[in-house]
């Protein structure tokens, strides 16, 4: 029995889409398709917009946020937020391998790998919530989930907390983006810089930007700015990004008018659009990797002010984004001790 490569022959609702934006996908575990691969997942890394806005929709409390997440689950089948539209990804370990596949792939039952697409995207059924990491984003479960032929995986790496890897992974391509993004010389505004993907574009793009270049980082407040000056991050401003013109003075402030070469937008928060647009240069370049991102906002704020930028989508995927990732982290003691810090004690 073999699946279309993309998933779609797990789509309820609305019949011909992919998974992504499908409303409903059918998370029977006990059906495999012989191009599939089931997983037992132990930890869900819910994405950092579908999660803050979940605590701000039924309260910073446990209990809540798990029954909100079992209720999504339930009725799509998925991890799929419906406010937000994003997921997030998944650890566990491999249960099942579809006869078609068993040749193909890198990995065997029992090996344990973190998915690279989306949770927005992939079947998944819980059988129980046992902790839910208020502050880490993170959820530990007993759950089952599929992973389809065309599905992006990594195994964990074993000089790494599977905590830290998993945090890392769940924006992998935020810094991968990064180093492709910056040149030598450039000055970087990183709004959200703080943040787990703001300290892993702050350092790639420190890197890049070389002597010459400089980084601007904001951040939401000041009680976090601690691990961007362990990284080497010296012009840090504590500004709401929702206040655009605040940003666009601080930035000028900082820049002496010149504004950005590229920013990046890596907040967990809407409305944030035209703080990243009037922060950057003519002609210079937008980076949105956030979630919490609107097409529409971005286009219509950008025609409205007359300001001629690029603007990038954040693809969650990059060629090598994973090993850029992973990478990174093993390059900086002070990024392992942050995460360490974070996401693993
Ligand atoms: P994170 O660790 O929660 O960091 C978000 C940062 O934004 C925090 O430092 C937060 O500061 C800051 N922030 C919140 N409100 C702000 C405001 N009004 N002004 C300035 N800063 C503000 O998130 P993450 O895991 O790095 O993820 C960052 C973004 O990437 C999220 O939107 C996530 O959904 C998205 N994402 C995208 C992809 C993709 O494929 N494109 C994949 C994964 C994640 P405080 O903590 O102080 O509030």
């Amino acid at each position: 029995m073999i699946g279309n490569k993309y998933g779609t022959h797990r789509v309820l609702e609305p019949k011909g889409v992919l998974p992504q934006p499908a409303l409903k996908l059918n998370n029977d575990m006990d059906v495999l398709y012989d191009n599939e691969i089931l997983v037992n997942v132990s930890m869900l890394n819910i994405d950092a917009a579908s999660f803050t806005q979940i605590k701000n929709e039924v309260g910073s409390d446990g209990e809540k946020v798990a029954n909100k997440i079992m209720e999504i689950v339930n009725e799509r089948g998925k991890m799929h937020n419906p406010v937000t539209g994003s997921g997030g990804m998944l650890i566990g370990k491999i249960a099942k391998i579809g006869k078609a596949l068993e040749n193909k792939v890198n990995v065997k039952v029992g090996d344990e790998i973190a998915t690279l697409v989306s949770l927005s995207l992939t079947p998944l059924k819980i059988e129980k919530i046992k902790k839910v990491h208020l502050d880490t984003d993170q959820v530990e479960v007993e759950a089952k989930a599929i992973i389809f032929e065309s599905g992006v995986y990594a195994k964990l790496p074993s000089d790494m907390d599977r905590k830290l890897a998993l945090a890392v992974l769940d924006v992998a391509g935020a810094p991968a983006q990064t180093a492709r993004l910056v040149n030598p010389g450039d000055t970087v505004v990183i709004i959200g810089a703080a943040g787990k993907s703001g300290i892993l574009c702050s350092y790639v793009a420190k890197k890049y930007a070389g002597a010459t270049g400089k980084i601007v980082a904001l951040v939401h407040s000041q009680k976090k700015a601690k691990h961007l000056e362990k990284i080497g991050i010296t012009n840090v401003v504590e500004v709401d990004a929702t206040d655009a013109v605040k940003v666009e003075e601080a930035v000028s402030k900082f820049t002496n008018g010149k504004m950005a070469d590229v920013t990046i937008n890596v907040v967990n928060v809407p409305n944030t659009e035209m703080a990243s647009i009037l922060a950057t240069k003519e002609y210079g370049t937008v980076y949105f990797f956030s979630m919490a991102t609107s097409f529409t906002k971005a286009a219509l704020g950008a025609e409205g002010v007359g300001k001629d930028v690029n603007m990038i989508i954040g693809n969650g995927y990059m060629t090598g984004h994973a090993e850029i990732a992973l990478e990174t982290v093993r390059e900086s003691k002070e990024i392992q001790e942050i995460f360490q810090s974070l996401y693993v004690n």
